[in-house]
């Protein structure tokens, strides 16, 4: 695989970054995002290893899916086994044995997850240790310091994040606070092999929304985030902001939309326009007994009709689970041992992959429209598809062969089910 653009000496190609549009099909947009450690094809889903360590995966598997990009939090290694071990490891992508590109998150959105514990100012965010009670500050810059440990191809800003549904002053405070942090960021980067990806925040706002794409977009290098999504807004708040993000924001850049896992979220952002996901979806809800699939979006392996079943999660999926094992051994092992969510982990992530790999190719052929109506059929089940995705795609110009249904009942019941292990995790922090 090709990994590295060398820097030459020539101040004109010194940077080790590089997005080059290869197709685009009305807003959908087929890339190639270079790092130092990989050539990413875009759009891209990439996975999420909280600790270093992928829940139930191991690096070795990620790379025999093709994996190119990884995200890890900053805020979970800061803590353990610590950023000044990473470094002194030889980086992130050392320690974990990870040759490919990493993301690592800021920490930001841990304000939100374990706003319990925080303290917010101009000069930045005050977080009390859950392993060890003590205060630790979290400034702009050491943010950077942490994330520079690392060691991780692209970072993200310290922003200020405000819960999805805030309203009132607060949302344009924070949106504006976060463009002064970034430019704190910029001033602690000192590492020409990492980049940082500022965040574009306004919450539900498209007049602040619209003021902080111009600002980031200003200031951006490799790329830009839009934050502040997928914390349980109503879905046609959620696609109208990324659409007009995405009509905002500059097209040599790429667009990544933080907490997107769901398929039909990733399918429905990318013809918008967007390049970049991730979630802890696809693992989390493996936990569960769940796995991915096209038809029907999801199966529930706990389930006793499966404790027959000698097929494969999915007879179409190329996965090491799926050749190897039935849905029959899984279900026997489900609540007993970890290696059933193991198998289950491989296929969700493997599933996603394929997803984004199969989005890519209709984006390189012009047929999105065609794969959009194939996708949906399935994913529904030759049922009703929820009004939000008739107006996303009415608004790209693709017209859909399904009917309408106003609420779209197995996100809900995902959603709920993600919320319920969320509140499980905080307990175990
Ligand atoms: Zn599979």
């Amino acid at each position: 695989m090709t990994s590295t653009i060398e820097s030459s000496g020539d101040p004109m190609e010194k940077s080790k970054f590089a997005f080059e549009l290869l197709a685009t099909s009305r807003r959908a947009r087929r890339g190639r995002l270079t790092t130092p450690h990989s050539v990413v094809e875009t759009p891209v889903f990439m996975p999420v290893g909280t600790q270093g360590t992928m829940k139930g995966i191991i690096p070795e598997q990620l790379l025999a899916m093709d994996c190119r990009i990884l995200l890890c939090n900053t805020y979970h290694l800061g803590h353990r086994p610590g950023h000044e071990i990473v470094r002194d490891a030889g980086g992130i992508h050392k320690m974990m044995n990870w040759p490919r590109s990493i993301l690592t998150d800021s920490g930001g959105f841990q304000m939100v997850s374990l706003s319990k514990l925080m303290t917010l100012d101009e000069e930045g965010v005050r977080f009390e240790s859950p392993h060890t009670k003590e205060i630790t500050n979290l400034p702009p810059e050491e943010c950077i310091r942490v994330q520079q440990n690392l060691g991780a191809d692209i970072m993200m800003q310290l922003d200020h994040v405000v819960h999805t549904l805030t309203t009132g002053p607060i949302v344009e405070e924070a949106m504006e606070r976060s463009i002064r942090w970034l430019d704190r960021c910029e001033e602690a980067h000192t590492k020409d092999e990492q980049t940082i990806f500022p965040i574009v925040q306004g919450g539900l706002n498209l007049e602040l929304r619209k003021r902080c794409s111009e600002e980031m977009a200003r200031r951006a290098q490799v790329g830009i985030a839009i934050g502040g999504l997928s914390g349980g807004e109503d879905k046609s708040s959620f696609w109208r902001v990324v659409a007009a993000c995405c009509d905002w924001l500059p097209p040599h850049l790429p667009r990544y939309v933080m907490g997107v896992g769901f398929a039909v979220d990733l399918v429905v952002c990318s013809l918008l326009g967007a390049d970049m996901f991730d979630c802890v979806f696809p693992t989390r809800t493996a936990r569960f007994g769940t796995a991915l699939v096209r038809r029907g979006g999801q199966l529930h392996l706990k389930q006793q009709r499966f404790a027959h079943d000698y097929r494969p999660i999915d007879d179409r999926c190329e996965c090491h689970s799926c050749k190897t094992y039935t849905r029959a051994y899984i279900y026997s092992n489900i609540a007993k041992e970890t290696v059933a969510c193991h198998i289950v982990s491989v296929h969700n992530l493997h599933h996603q992959l394929q997803l984004m790999k199969d989005v890519r190719e209709a984006i390189a052929e012009g047929s999105e429209e065609a794969f959009l109506n194939e996708f949906l059929n399935e994913y529904y089940e030759g049922g009703s598809v929820p009004g939000w995705i008739h107006d996303a795609a009415a608004h790209m110009g693709y017209s859909l062969k399904q009917t309408r249904g106003e609420i779209d009942e197995r996100k809900h019941k995902a959603n709920h089910e993600d919320v319920v292990e969320l509140k499980r995790e905080r307990k175990v922090i």
